[in-house]
C-alpha cells in the first residue's frame, strides 16, 4: 500500500512553511533569527515545532518510536488534519461507526466531505463487512472508536482486524479511553498495517484536558504529512512543559484509573437499584451509558440540582440514554442521592 497515493494532490505537491525554529535545529548562544523579544525568558521563544523532547518521553511510555508520533492541539486537531490531508472536498467520502464521537462528522462537514455513518449492531458492536459495503473507491478514511464514545464498549477485535486487511484506505482507531480498558491497544499493529492511525489523548485518564494535547500514532509517512500541514507551533510552550512534567509520573495515572474504575463499579451497583434505570450498558471507559425511563426529564431534573450529565437520547440506538462520567466518590454520591429524589 502506498500512503503517498492516498494523499490529496495539492498536499503532496506543496512546500510546507519553513519556520526559523525548524530551519536551524542546533544549539546556539545568540538567537536573532525569529524576531522574538530577547526579554521575558522562557516565554519569549517560539516552542519546538516538532516537540522533540516531549515525543521522546511519550515514546518511552507508549513504546512507539518517535518517528511514529504526531502531537496535536487535542486529538481534535489530528482528526481535522486527516480530512485535510486525505479527503478532496465534494469528491471523497469517509465511513464511520454510528453512534460515535461527534467530531468525526463535524470535521467532515467543515471540510465538505461526505460522511457515511454505519449503524452498530444491538450490542454496539461493529461488523467489518458493513463498513466495507458502505465504502467505495472514493472512501479515504474509516473512523472507529474503541472503547467507543458514547456507548462505552470496546469494538470486536477480529472485526477490526478484518477491516484492516480488506480496506485500502486509512483506518483510524480512536483510543481516547484505552487507559481505562483491559483490552489491548492497537499500537502494536502499526508496523503490520501502514494505513492504521491510532489516536490517544492526555484529556481523559491523564487528567489534562485543559492543556490540549492529543497523540496520533502512525506510519512515519503519515506522520510526515501531518507535520507538513499543521500550524508550525501547534503545541504551545506551556503545554509542552506541563506534559513533560505529567509524563514523569505515570504512576499517578495508574492510581487515578484504579480509583475511577472502582468508583465505576460502585456507581453501577447503585444505579442498578434505581427503578428509573432500565439498562446499564457494559463500559470499558470512565463513563457509563444508561437507559432510563425518560432521559429528557431526568436530564432536566439533574440540571435543576446542579448536576450535569450528557443527554444522548437523540443519538441513533441511544433512545432515552444518558451518559454519566464517573466522578469523585462525593460527586457520584450526589448523583445517586439526587436520582433517588426523582419521581415522575
Ligand atoms: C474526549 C475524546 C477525545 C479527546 O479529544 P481531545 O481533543 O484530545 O481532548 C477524542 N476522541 C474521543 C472519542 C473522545 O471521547
Amino acid at each position: 500500500m502506498k500512503i503517498n497515493e492516498l494523499v490529496r494532490e495539492n498536499i503532496r505537491n506543496m512546500q510546507p512553511y519553513s519556520c526559523a525554529r525548524s530551519e536551524f535545529k542546533g544549539e546556539a548562544s545568540v538567537y536573532l533569527d525569529a524576531n522574538e523579544n530577547p526579554y521575558n525568558s522562557p516565554f519569549n521563544r517560539y516552542p519546538d515545532p516538532l516537540q522533540t523532547e516531549l515525543k521522546k518521553e511519550i515514546s518511552k511510555i507508549k513504546k512507539v518510536p518517535v518517528e511514529n508520533i504526531f502531537l496535536g492541539n487535542g486529538s481534535d486537531e489530528a482528526i481535522d488534519l486527516l480530512y485535510r490531508a486525505f479527503c478532496e472536498p465534494k469528491i471523497h467520502n469517509v465511513v464511520a461507526i454510528e453512534p460515535s464521537y461527534g467530531m468525526y462528522r463535524v470535521c467532515a462537514e467543515i471540510n465538505n466531505v461526505e460522511y457515511r455513518p454505519v449503524l452498530l449492531d444491538e450490542n454496539f458492536d461493529v461488523e467489518a463487512y458493513k463498513l466495507m459495503d458502505a465504502s467505495n473507491d472514493k472512501t479515504k478514511i474509516i473512523w472507529l472508536c474503541s472503547p467507543n464514545n458514547p456507548t462505552g464498549n470496546s469494538l470486536n477485535f477480529s472485526e477490526i482486524n478484518k477491516l484492516l486487511s480488506w480496506f485500502r484506505g486509512i483506518v483510524v482507531i480512536d483510543e481516547a479511553y484505552i487507559d481505562f480498558s483491559t483490552k489491548k491497544s492497537l499500537l502494536n499493529y502499526l508496523t503490520l498495517f501502514p494505513q492504521l492511525i491510532v489516536l490517544q489523548t492526555m484529556s481523559k485518564a491523564w487528567g489534562n484536558a485543559g492543556i490540549r494535547l492529543g497523540m496520533a500514532f502512525a506510519d512515519p509517512e503519515i506522520i510526515g504529512i501531518l507535520n507538513k500541514i499543521k500550524y508550525p507551533y501547534n503545541i504551545n510552550y506551556l503545554t509542552q512543559q506541563h506534559a513533560l512534567q505529567a509524563l514523569q509520573n505515570p504512576m499517578q495515572v495508574e492510581k487515578w484509573v484504579a480509583l475511577i474504575l472502582e468508583e465505576k463499579e460502585k456507581l453501577i451497583k447503585e444505579l442498578q437499584k434505581l427503578k428509573l434505570v432500565e439498562k446499564i450498558y457494559p463500559s470499558d471507559a470512565n463513563f457509563i451509558l444508561v437507559k432510563v425511563e425518560n432521559a429528557n426529564a431526568i436530564y432536566r431534573f439533574l440540571i435543576q440540582n446542579g448536576i450535569v450529565v450528557r443527554n444522548r437520547s437523540n443519538m441513533p440506538l441511544c433512545n432515552n440514554c444518558i451518559r454519566i462520567t464517573v466522578g469523585t466518590p462525593e460527586e457520584n454520591k450526589a448523583l445517586i442521592d439526587t436520582l433517588k429524589k426523582f419521581h415522575v
